[in-house]
């Protein structure tokens, strides 16, 4: 059952109820790998289920434009202060929608339309927002794309550095969606500086593990720092600016007024509550198992003989590249789902197929960890994605049945915050 229960919401829309209720049902019985998911703890989803959602709150912490604010100052001050420890940096927003609105407000901060930002070409593992062409960020912004290097699918250092100085950027993205190797922070710092741009670090994807010790910190090399907060980092859906003094009033303003409205409250609790979790030391652990726990999948999977983008990983995340084993991403992906082993299909770089229906699969370990899976299972996980690859080839839809029975039983054993 759904915890918190929500017995009033099954009395009122018992329509409603029922998917939520089986959506819970859903995310207990299965091997989550989406990569960018995880399981937030009961208490943000308590905050995030809280009055706050009723509070309108234009501004900042004592410069309000609406009344009533004496208890939601000190909630975002809250998650102000608790975001700027945790990362320490000198200034902290919270109020991003998510990190899509996040990356958008550097932009409104730094950039005059048709100027040029440098970041991470999609295909190649960048997000949409770093300038790419069917997002705004590439529509009124001029969005100039560096990938990986062929050989070793690792950034393309010497590339960012040519296309800096010849592009001029006034600024450069690094991070991204689909990247499995640890982000050289210092590396891009120097480019940035040298050609003068604003270096922005998108660490959406990893925040948890920086928080957590188990990847390393942007701050210091990159002047911003955007990232959201319910990937790694295990919170809401939201988002964070976290910026030096100098660029702190810029990035404020661009959030409100210049980008949205009243901030959600309810969020920012949660964003408070889910930075209280990270500072623990139960979190520290948990970003370390995240990566050993990818790491020992990955070991797995290239012992069975799949093709793992750079090789294999330095985070949460792994790209499988299925050209190799003579199926699509998509037609895997859905297979797996069938299995009860949930991923997304993805591009993998230099991809000769489609966008819609690309080479690889992404995958990562941040959900599977909260649930308490350990490096002991990684084994059979791969073992499951196997058999399930080989099955989708021979449309067995009878052996993906089994491996979700499998499924189901081993992640039974292991609690979910939000079920009881
Ligand atoms: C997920 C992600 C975003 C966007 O976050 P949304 O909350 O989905 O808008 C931005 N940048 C990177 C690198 C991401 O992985």
């Amino acid at each position: 059952m759904h915890d918190p229960a929500i017995p009033s919401l099954t009395a009122t829309d018992p329509e409603v109820a029922a998917l939520v209720q089986a959506e819970a049902g859903r995310q207990f019985g299965k091997l989550r790998l989406i990569a960018s998911e995880n399981y937030a703890s009961t208490a943000v989803l308590e905050a995030t289920g809280s009055v706050l959602t009723n509070k309108y709150s234009e501004g900042y912490p004592g410069r309000r434009y609406y009344e009533g604010q004496q208890l939601v100052d000190p909630i975002e001050t809250l998650a102000v202060q608790r975001a700027k420890a945790l990362f320490g940096v000198a200034h902290a927003n919270v109020q991003p929608y998510s990190g899509s609105p996040a990356n958008l407000a550097v932009y409104l901060a730094f950039l005059d339309p048709g100027d040029t930002v440098l970041g991470m070409a999609l295909p190649m593992g960048g997000h949409l927002t770093h300038g790419w062409g069917v997002s705004a960020t590439g529509k009124w912004f001029r969005g100039v794309g560096y990938g990986v290097r062929r050989d070793t699918g690792r950034v393309d250092l010497d590339q960012v550095r040519d296309l800096a100085r010849r592009e001029r950027p006034k600024v450069v993205f690094c991070g991204g969606t689909a990247v499995p190797r640890t982000i050289d922070f210092p590396a891009f710092a120097e480019i940035a500086r040298e050609v003068g741009a604003v270096l922005v670090a998108d660490i959406a994807h990893i925040a948890g593990l920086v928080a957590g010790g188990a990847h390393p910190s942007p701050v210091g090399h990159a002047q911003v720092v955007t990232t959201t907060t319910h990937k790694t980092l295990r919170g809401p859906r939201g988002a964070m600016i976290l910026t030096d003094a100098e660029h702190a009033k810029a990035v404020d303003r661009a959030v409100f007024p210049g980008l949205q409205g009243g901030p959600h409250n309810h969020t920012t609790a949660a964003i408070a509550v889910a930075l209280g979790e990270a500072a623990t030391p139960a979190f520290r652990d948990y970003a370390h198992a995240v990566v050993a726990n990818a790491r020992a999948l990955a070991e797995a999977l290239v012992e069975r003989g799949f093709d793992l983008v750079s090789g294999g990983t330095d985070n949460h995340l792994i790209l499988v590249d299925l050209t190799g084993r003579g199926i699509a991403g998509k037609p895997a992906a859905k297979a797996l789902d069938r299995a009860g082993i949930e991923l997304n299909y993805n591009t993998v770089p230099f991809d000769g197929r489609k966008p819609f229906d690309p080479s690889g699969v992404r995958l990562g370990t941040a959900a599977i960890t909260t649930r308490g899976l350990g490096v002991a299972q990684m084994p059979l996980v791969a073992e499951w994605i196997d058999r399930a690859v080989r099955a989708a080839g021979e449309d067995d839809e009878a052996a993906l049945d089994r491996i979700a029975a499998e499924v189901g039983e081993l992640v039974a054993a292991y609690p979910m915050p939000g079920w009881a």
